[in-house]
């Protein structure tokens, strides 16, 4: 957990790479159907270009259907996921039916400053999800990602006056949800600030060797 450009993706990714676990991203599940243009994408597409949660009850679907392969056996890292009461609610049910529980909830602390900034700098690649800092993780070959050679864009949301109302809706409708992981001790801090060369190092002395 985390605002808006704190690193959630960053380090999903991260710690999916160093322990070998699926990494399950709604908001990259919900670029990709919004850019297939199916019905799922076009529910969403709005919301999202304004900044917005998507309906609780299309995401849920969504993190319902991927909990249910069958590749979660030995882990997994939820990125982006829950973002409202509800969310957390229905992620509590899921995992009761899958006889299995959260470890650990990341939280990690930003500077709105510095989010700003690392936001208007962002680039993702459109084919992997692949994550750019146009200072601080350029790519190689200019506009392309480096793991696919797919093309790399600014998200729509991660414009000034979107980032902002983002921010709000965090506050407002996500913030909340870490008390509940703070009242059953899963919460651990991680720093938002550092380098991104960094950040395994961080990762290792939380959640213990890969
Ligand atoms: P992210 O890539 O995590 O910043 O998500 C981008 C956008 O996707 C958000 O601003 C929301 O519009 C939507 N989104 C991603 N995850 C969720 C979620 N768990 N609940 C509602 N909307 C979401």
């Amino acid at each position: 957990m985390g605002p808006p450009g704190s690193g959630k993706g960053t380090r999903a990714k991260i710690i999916g790479k160093m322990y070998d676990i699926p990494v399950i991203t709604t908001g990259d599940m919900l670029r990709e159907a919004v850019s297939e243009g199916t019905e799922l994408g076009k529910q969403a597409e709005g919301y999202m270009k304004k900044g917005e949660l998507v309906r609780d009850d299309i995401v849920i679907g969504i993190v319902e259907e991927r909990m249910g392969k069958s590749d979660l056996d030995r882990g997994f890292i939820l990125d982006g996921f829950p973002r409202s009461v509800r969310q957390a609610e229905a992620l509590d049910r899921i995992l009761n039916k899958l006889e299995t529980m959260i470890d650990t909830v990341l939280y990690i602390d930003a500077k709105p400053e510095t989010i700003l900034e690392r936001l208007s700098l962002r680039r993702s690649c459109s084919n992997c999800g692949a994550i750019y800092h146009l200072i601080y993780k350029p790519p190689e070959n200019e506009g392309a990602c480096n793991e696919c050679g797919g093309e790399l864009f600014h998200r729509d949301d991660d414009r000034e006056e979107i980032i902002l109302h983002r921010f709000e809706v965090y506050e407002k409708q996500t913030y909340p949800i870490l008390e509940r992981y703070e009242n059953r001790g899963k919460v651990q801090r991680m720093d938002g600030e550092i380098n991104i060369d960094e950040i395994s190092d961080e990762v290792e002395r939380i959640l213990g060797p890969p």
